[in-house]
C-alpha cells in the first residue's frame, strides 16, 4: 500500500510543493508547528534514515540545506529546528522518511512535542508561505 506521502509526489493528494528533483520531494506541513514549516522526503518510501542506500542518504542532506536556506529566507525566521522522526517510539507517525523544517522565532515558545501546531488563517495564508520559500530557492 501506498504511504500518503507517496500520494503526494504521485498528485493524488495535493500539496504546497517547495521542491522536487529525481529523489526528493519538499512541500508545507499541513499541521505547521510555525507556519512555513516544511518537510523534504525521499521519493521512494523508505521507512527512516536507517533504510536509506548511500547514494541518496550522501544527497540528503544537501538537499535540506537548500530548502531550510529557503525556509529562513522566505518565513524571515531567527533560526529553524531540524527534525526527524525515526520509529513509533520516537513519535513517527508517517513511515516514509522525511526532514522537518521548522522556522524559529525569538520566543517563540514552540512546543516541539506531538499534539500542538500552529493553524494558517486560510488556504491563501498557506499558499502565500509556500510562495515566499519558493521565492527564496
Ligand atoms: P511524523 O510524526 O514525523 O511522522 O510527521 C508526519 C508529519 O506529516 C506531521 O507533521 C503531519 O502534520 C504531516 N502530514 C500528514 N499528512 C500530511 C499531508 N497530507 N500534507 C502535509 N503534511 C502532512
Amino acid at each position: 500500500m501506498k504511504t500518503i506521502f507517496e500520494k503526494i509526489v504521485g498528485g493524488e493528494i495535493p500539496s504546497h510543493k517547495i521542491y522536487e528533483d529525481d529523489n526528493f520531494f519538499a512541500f508545507l506541513d499541513i499541521f505547521p508547528k510555525k507556519k512555513g514549516h516544511t518537510l523534504v522526503i525521499t521519493k521512494k518510501p523508505f521507512k527512516n534514515l536507517l533504510e536509506i542506500p548511500k547514494a541518496i542518504s550522501d544527497k540528503y542532506l544537501q538537499v535540506v540545506q537548500k530548502i531550510a536556506i529557503a525556509v529562513v529566507i522566505g518565513t524571515k525566521a531567527d533560526g529553524f529546528n531540524l527534525v526527524m522522526n525515526n520509529s513509533e517510539a520516537a513519535g513517527q507517525e508517517v513511515f516514509h522518511v522525511h526532514f522537518h523544517i521548522i522556522p524559529r522565532y525569538k520566543n517563540d515558545a514552540v512546543d516541539l512535542n506531538p499534539g500542538t501546531h500552529e493553524e494558517y488563517s486560510n488556504p491563501e495564508e498557506m499558499e502565500e508561505f509556500k510562495n515566499k520559500i519558493v521565492n527564496s530557492l
